[in-house]
């Protein structure tokens, strides 16, 4: 790219919550393979962010690109109505046996959003199908996220979910607080009271309970007690509420099991999956649901799902996700993530005792670092591109989610940048 790109890019395009007249930096990217960044003047970045979760394998992965080239040959893409191909059989038969075995019924959708668009429709028809159309309300938990297009915004967090100025037209959601009992702290029941009453007040009016299990992402980078999903599963049950899990960013190993509520091992009634699905090379997600639930919905007025994007189950993106799964389960990634998890405990935690550091915390492959006031940015981007790291950070958060390819030394280069990123007062925080 040259300096006109760059310009064309600044004054034309939108890139992710960002501004059209206070731009900040972007930095062409010529390639990227394995764990490594190659920017356009030739610096290489080591990855620390998996482009968002979603590039487990590293990219440029000789089998995922073989996967996609084979598939090309045969068709890149056909409508799903009607018609259907091996591709999409074939993953929808891996996720269904890597699930829950009472999830066995996969609506194959085109994003995050829109997996979690699906599940909150599944779980309105279902309610409708029932007879409960009065149940259409929903509930969750401060610090989530779950994606950026409409109902998805409604269940977002209102403060850090990035969408409180559209609160006016949106769906007004319920909202118990985030569990404060972290993963590793002894369990206190009075973590899940005020969803119990909100529940026991509301539960008339309520058709699904909707949260990310045991780490919310986006949201605030939160882990916390594997207890909360139990207790919440009772409740759902109790109060005939249906319980959707968003594991679009925790699906596929991040947390050390290959789903976070595994940790719990808690079934959901309604599952999303996203971001990791197809190891990070295509745009694919996938909300899996009940036998009961499907029936339901079928078997009522007006007979199917409403719903079916155009680009659904797009054959490219099905043959690389079923390699992108059978790569993870054919290498031992348990233990890889453990080996993760180890590395980014031990050389993150010196961080605990420097000034403006809140908290660390790491799970699985994620280690984060939590400032007690948000940090500049675009200061600290251009640190970390210096030191030849892809780290972005966000708020008053700093974190690491590494491709679990990445060697232990390329691990601590990640590690030891954030580390000198804290301890310099220039990249810290926004007001020094
Ligand atoms: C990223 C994310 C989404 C939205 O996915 P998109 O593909 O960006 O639409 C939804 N839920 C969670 C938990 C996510 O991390």
């Amino acid at each position: 790219m040259n300096r006109a790109d760059l310009a064309f890019d600044r004054d034309h395009i939108w890139h992710p919550y960002t501004s059209m007249t206070r731009p900040l930096p972007v930095y062409p990217v010529a390639s990227a393979a394995g764990v490594r960044i190659k920017l356009d003047n030739g610096r290489e970045l080591i990855d620390g962010m998996s482009s968002w979760w979603a590039a487990i394998h590293g990219y440029n992965h000789p089998v995922l690109n073989a996967a996609l080239r084979e598939q090309t040959e045969k068709m890149s893409h056909i409508m799903f109505g009607g018609l259907t191909h091996r591709p999409a059989v074939e993953l929808c038969r891996l996720l269904v046996d890597i699930t829950p075995k009472e999830l066995n019924k996969v609506f194959l959708a085109d994003s995050g959003s829109v997996a979690v668009e699906v599940a909150l429709k599944m779980a309105l028809q279902y309610q409708y199908a029932r007879g409960n159309p009065e149940k259409h309300r929903l509930l969750t938990i401060r610090g989530g996220y779950h994606g950026d297009t409409f109902h998805a915004m409604s269940v977002c967090d209102p403060v850090t979910g990035m969408h409180s100025i559209f609160s006016a037209p949106l769906p007004q959601q319920l909202f118990a607080p985030r569990p404060e009992c972290r993963f590793t702290d002894d369990w206190q029941q009075d973590d899940c009271s005020k969803m119990e009453k909100l529940l026991t007040r509301h539960h008339r009016e309520i058709a699904a309970v909707i949260l990310e299990p045991i780490v919310q992402g986006a949201g605030g980078m939160w882990f916390y007690h594997p207890r909360y999903l139990q207790e919440l599963r009772a409740l759902c049950d109790r109060f005939d509420v249906l319980l959707i899990f968003d594991e679009i960013a925790t699906g596929f190993g991040r947390t050390g099991e290959l789903f976070a509520a595994e940790h719990a091992g808690v079934r959901p009634d309604i599952l999303c999956l996203g971001k990791a699905l197809t190891g990070g090379c295509l745009t694919l997600a996938a909300t899996l649901t009940t036998e009961t639930i499907a029936r339901t919905i079928s078997d009522r007025d007006p007979g199917v799902f409403m719903h079916g994007p155009t680009f659904m189950a797009n054959p490219l993106a099905c043959s690389v996700a079923v390699a992108s799964i059978k790569l993870l389960l054919q290498n031992n990634w348990k233990t890889t993530i453990q080996t993760i998890e180890q590395q980014l405990q031990q050389e993150l935690e010196p961080a605990r005792n420097l000034p403006r550091v809140s908290d660390v915390r790491v799970l699985g492959a994620i280690g984060v670092i939590e400032m007690t006031q948000p940090v500049n940015m675009a200061a600290l981007q251009e640190f970390f591109v210096e030191r030849g790291v892809w780290i972005r950070p966000f708020g008053k958060l700093i974190y690491l989610m590494p491709p679990y390819i990445i060697k232990q030394d390329e691990l601590t280069q990640l590690t030891s940048a954030v580390i000198d990123a804290v301890r310099h007062p220039q990249t810290g925080t926004t007001n020094p």
